[in-house]
């Protein structure tokens, strides 16, 4: 297959175009590099199967050439990233969007949008199904890429119905890794960073609230599990071990070896309380379920901040 992928130099964009490029499948690699790295394809820029186009997608999409499917994961995405761009963030999520659903409708190629389990907003339903709408605050700090996402959602699914375009919703719930950025502001790379640099680990809140935490490469099946399928989707892809960040605090100092303290800062505006997603459909309808336990993603993703000592130093500065 040639497969375009959005935001393919990211966190998890890149290890896409590494599963996708090790199965023999040609790929198109787009990314304005602006939370992406180029260090993350490094590897595979020697492969006349890899091509990097540096654009910025909010501009408009065209590659020359065949499309069998375009995975669409630009956008930032960690809460202190959003925040930061707050603009770019809505643009990349309605304009960009468009602009990736018109190159696969231009092609013929399936269509598969990164969507998020943030569309669920501070869930009052537990754990989350599709079929819950959500709460998301639509003019609060989070809103810019929750309602980005949403409408990146509503979007899609109009692209299916008017024009018969052949998409796909998957909804992305926590997922870690190597490749985090180490100053990215999420919580397993500040974790991370904080015990590796013997800094004291930062809760924001009394550290109660949940998440559930799914490791890379299990996220990276059902993407490319969805590719191949033909759901129109939502469907939630995520791990549902359920952590407080009270715990992951713990198993972070457990794993790292490293003597945890923590210190308690305020919980930003509108953090969901709890989150952990219902996968009933992964499983029925593209056959996937999340196969790494968080203790041994965490030790491969602390063994990967702890070989980029620089990297860590520099963000444990900020
Ligand atoms: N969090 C924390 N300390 C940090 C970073 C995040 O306690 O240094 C909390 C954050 O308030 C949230 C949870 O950890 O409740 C997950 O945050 P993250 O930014 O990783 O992702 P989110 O799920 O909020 O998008």
């Amino acid at each position: 297959m040639r497969i375009v992928v959005t935001g393919g130099a990211g966190f998890i964009g890149s290890h896409l175009c590494d599963r996708l490029i090790a199965r023999g499948d040609e790929v198109v690699c787009v990314d304005d590099l602006s939370s992406g790295r180029p260090d993350n394809i490094a590897g595979l820029l020697g492969s006349e199967r890899f091509t990097f186009l540096d654009q910025d997608i909010i501009e408009g999409l065209d590659v020359a050439g065949p499309v069998d499917a375009v995975m669409h994961l630009a956008s930032p995405a960690s809460p202190p990233d959003y925040r930061r761009r707050p603009l770019e963030t809505l643009a990349v999520g309605s304009r960009g969007t468009e602009n990736a659903l018109r190159l696969a409708h231009r092609h013929g190629a399936r269509f598969v949008l990164a969507s998020t389990s943030e569309v669920y907003g501070d869930p009052v339903v537990h754990p989350q199904r599709e079929d819950y709408w959500g709460n998301v605050n639509p003019i609060g700090p989070r809103s810019v890429y929750d309602e980005a996402k949403r409408y990146a959602e509503a979007v899609t699914s109009a692209y299916r119905r008017t024009l018969g375009v052949d998409t796909g919703i998957v909804r992305i719930f926590n997922t870690y890794g190597p490749r985090m950025r180490a100053d990215d502001g999420r919580v397993v790379s500040s974790f991370l960073v904080q015990a590796l640099s013997g800094e004291p680990l930062t809760i924001y809140g009394d550290g109660s609230q949940t998440r559930s935490f799914c490791y890379v490469d299990d996220l990276v099946t059902a993407l490319v599990a969805m590719m191949e399928s033909d759901q129109a989707g939502p469907i939630n892809c995520g791990n549902p071990a359920e952590r407080t960040i009270a715990e992951l605090a713990t198993l972070v100092g457990e794993i790292t070896g490293c003597p945890v303290v923590t210190e308690h800062h305020e919980l930003p505006q509108d953090d969901p309380t709890r989150r952990r997603p219902d996968i009933g459909r992964a499983q029925a309808l593209l056959g996937w379920s999340p196969q790494v336990e968080i203790e041994d993603g965490l030790r491969s993703t602390a063994a990967w901040f702890a070989s980029r000592p620089e990297e860590v130093a520099s963000a444990a500065a900020d």
